[in-house]
């Protein structure tokens, strides 16, 4: 079963969405395998976004991700990197198509809601970069049976 790295991002907390975007997720038939509230200091935003940091939007990037909390999750399923992008939409929010997490809840790119893994190798490495391996629990929920 494929597993995926979602960050729910600072705008999310500031606005009182968690719940909104895991109910998503969890109505989709995604398993949430890990949960966790972590504050991003420099040196896990620069390796995460290290394909930015010549961006010049790149200053507004770490600002934005440092300035609260963010929720880390573990989410598996089948075919789950593909899965949550699709729901996750396009980038800028007002790219994404309405019923998109991004398309629904996001107005700008400055604010656009969820990190997804693009790549089931970048969820390995982005997995790893956010969960020790206690941290991800392997369990089976009644309904797995029917998805
Ligand atoms: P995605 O998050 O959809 O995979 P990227 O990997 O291209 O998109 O970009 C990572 C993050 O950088 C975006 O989610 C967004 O928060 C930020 N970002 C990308 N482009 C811009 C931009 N032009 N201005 C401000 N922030 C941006």
């Amino acid at each position: 079963m494929e597993m995926t790295l979602i960050l729910l991002k600072p705008d999310t907390i500031e606005r009182a969405l968690i719940g909104e975007v895991i109910s998503r997720l969890e109505a989709k038939g995604l398993r949430i395998a890990g949960l966790k509230m972590m504050q991003l200091d420099d040196a896990i935003i620069d390796e995460h976004y290290d394909f930015l940091t010549d961006k010049p939007f790149y200053p507004e990037i770490k600002g934005y991700m440092s300035r609260n909390p963010i929720v880390a999750i573990a989410a598996s399923g089948a075919n789950a990197v593909k899965t949550v992008r699709a729901l996750t939409g396009a980038t800028d929010p007002q790219e994404a198509l309405p019923g998109s997490i991004r398309g629904d809840l996001g107005l700008t790119i400055s604010g656009n809601i969820i990190h997804a893994s693009d790549s089931l190798e970048t969820a390995e490495k982005e997995l790893a970069r956010f969960f020790k391996g206690q941290d991800i629990y392997d369990y089976t929920r009644p309904c797995d049976g029917i998805l």
